[in-house]
Formats: C-alpha cells, structure tokens, sequence
C-alpha cells in the first residue's frame, strides 16, 4: 500500500506536473501572441523618419530626414545633459518651426526666405545644427551617450508640434529670460498672439544671469559714434542717455543716445550685450550696463524649460507654458 502511494506520488511528480507546467507555458505562449501584434504596432513608421526636410548649409541644399535635422538641431541649441523633458520641449519647438517654415513654403513659395529650402543651419535665421562629424569633435568620449539622449528626446515626442488655433506656430526661443519673457510686439514691433511676456523665475537661477559690461565714457562714445555719427555727446556723460523707454519684463523697447533715437535690439547689437534688458550707471569715467538675460527673450527660455522639467514639469506643460493659448499636436505619418 505504501508502495502503491510512493508510486502515485511520483507519478504526479513526473507525469502531471510537467502537464501543469506545459499548459501553464501553453497559458503563456498566448501573450507573445497578442504582443508580437503589440510590437508590430509599437514599429509603426514615426512621423520624422517618414519625413524630409530640404536642409540649406552653406551654399548647398542637404536632403535629411526629419528626425536626423531635429537631432541635429537640439545637438546644437540645447546641453545635452539638460533633463529629458526640456529636451524633448526643445524638440517639440524646434519641429514646430520646420513644420511652420514648410507650410509657408507652400503656401507662398515666393515668400520664402530661401526658396530652395526648408530651412538653413544659421541660428540667427532660422536653427543652429551640428553635423555628425562637429558632434564628435565637440564631446568626443561623450559622443555615444550625449547622442544617446538626444535621440531619445526626438523619438519620445515623435511628430509633436505646437499649435495656436490648429496651425504650426513660429515657435521662438532664447537661452536666458529676465525672469519674464518678452511680447513679440515689444521687440519686434509687430504683435504675435502666443508670443506674449510670460513669469519666467526659473533664469534668475542661472550662473550668468546677470552681466556687467564697463565701457571708459570715450570707447562708450566712439562706439556709437561710428554707427550713428548724427550723435551730438552733451559734456556730462549723465545726459547721454535722454530717455528709456521699457518693456513690462524690463527689457528696452527704445531708447534716445545723445539725440538719435534706436530699438533696444540695435543698442544690444552694437555694444554686444547678452541682451537688451540693460540698466546702466556711471562712475569715475565710465559707463557701467549691467545686463539681464541671454538672447532676445521671446518664446521659450530653455533655462526655463531646464526649470520647469527639474520640477518635474513635462514637456508639454513646458511649451504650453511658454506659447500663450497653443496646444500639443501629434501628427502621424501618411499611411
Ligand atoms: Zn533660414
């Protein structure tokens, strides 16, 4: 009888076990059925691999895909070890302006500022973009990881654009803000709807926030001078500058130098000030600009893009935040 029950016993061990463990695996083998499928779909074609872009370098027009240019450009305009989400609001921004530019070529052609392409690698113009090779040369034992995150950062906000009013927007961006971001219209003159001064308290924090630039009272003048030789220079430095006229962020909008009246842009432009929120004060023989800021301050401030994404911020918030009134969009391949 106990030989009977041993032999049960491993009757059980080795026949149905192995039985309960096979339909157990049967059970299983189901789920790499439907996730084979899930797979497939997770492959579907991503909307800047299926796109091109017309990339004007130099005096030649360069053919890429979307997603190569994006890499490109965050490469180029953002650290790479900024956190994950102010890169990919960075990418967001910077494929919003490709998809913008290309509209306007298409449905103005002759409007455009360079009609054989989508877009140039000037930043000044349009984006900055680094080449592969550039890339190398600039992080060398980095090259990998750094190109690692920033691939990343294109594909995970794959096709995501901003919108104002169901169009691609013109989606403006600087380094540093004053800590308020500028209007369109207090810098350029002309009103844009979603680019308006927006709370930006995240750029005080940055290392260079502020600057001091200090001129002798002679090179201030001789500076201006060669531009604007109309000047007529009152004796005491103090009445140089006539009048100021500012932005609700503080940046100027206008301003009159010793008769002649020029844009804060100008001003920036001809001292070489990291930006035109300028405030100045003189002393003994010379005439000190302490400045504010990085860049034109319209649009997303990356710093506080970085900001927004350490206080866990995504990236959508981040551009929402940025682009008055606009929304995310995704868009999706032609099937
Ligand atoms: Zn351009």
């Amino acid at each position: 009888m106990r030989r009977l029950l041993i032999a049960l016993a491993l009757a059980v061990i080795f026949f149905l076990l192995p039985l309960t463990v096979l339909t157990l695996r049967k059970g299983g083998t189901e789920e790499p059925g439907t996730g084979t499928e899930i797979l497939f779909d997770e492959k579907e074609k991503l909307f800047d691999e299926e796109t091109t872009v017309e990339v004007l370098d130099g005096d030649g027009v360069i053919t890429m895909t979307l997603s190569e240019y994006l890499q490109g450009v965050l490469s180029a305009e953002m650290p790479a070890l900024y956190p994950k989400e102010a890169l990919k609001a960075q990418a967001i921004a910077a494929r919003t302006n490709v998809m913008y530019k290309k509209k306007l070529r298409e449905e103005r052609p002759g409007s455009a500022s360079h009609e054989n392409a989508d877009v140039c690698t000037n930043s000044a113009h349009c984006q900055a973009f680094a080449s592969e090779e550039r890339l190398r040369e600039k992080w060398g034992a980095d090259y990998e990881a750094y190109s690692a995150l920033i691939r990343e950062a294109v594909e995970e906000s794959d096709g995501e654009i901003v919108t104002y009013k169901g169009n691609p927007i013109s989606a403006i961006f600087h380094a540093v803000s004053s800590g308020k971001t500028e209007s369109a219209e207090d810098v350029w003159g002309s009103a844009i709807p979603y680019l308006l001064a927006v709370d930006s308290p995240w750029d005080r924090e940055n290392a260079k926030y502020e600057t001091e630039v200090s001129l002798e009272n002679e090179e201030f003048k001789d500076v201006f001078l060669a531009k604007y030789p109309e000047a007529v220079f009152p004796e005491l430095p103090e009445g140089w500058i006539e009048s100021v006229v500012r932005s609700a962020s503080g940046g100027i909008r206008e301003m009159t130098v010793a008769g002649v009246t020029l844009t804060g842009r100008n001003f920036r432009n001809l001292y070489g000030l990291r930006s035109a929120n300028v405030t100045f004060s003189f002393e003994e023989g010379e005439i000190r600009m302490t400045v504010r800021g990085y860049g034109h301050g319209v649009g997303m401030s990356q710093y506080g893009a970085r900001g927004m994404a350490l206080e866990g911020k995504t990236a959508r918030e981040i551009v929402t935040w940025y682009y008055t009134g606009t929304e995310v969009e995704k868009l999706t391949p032609p099937l």
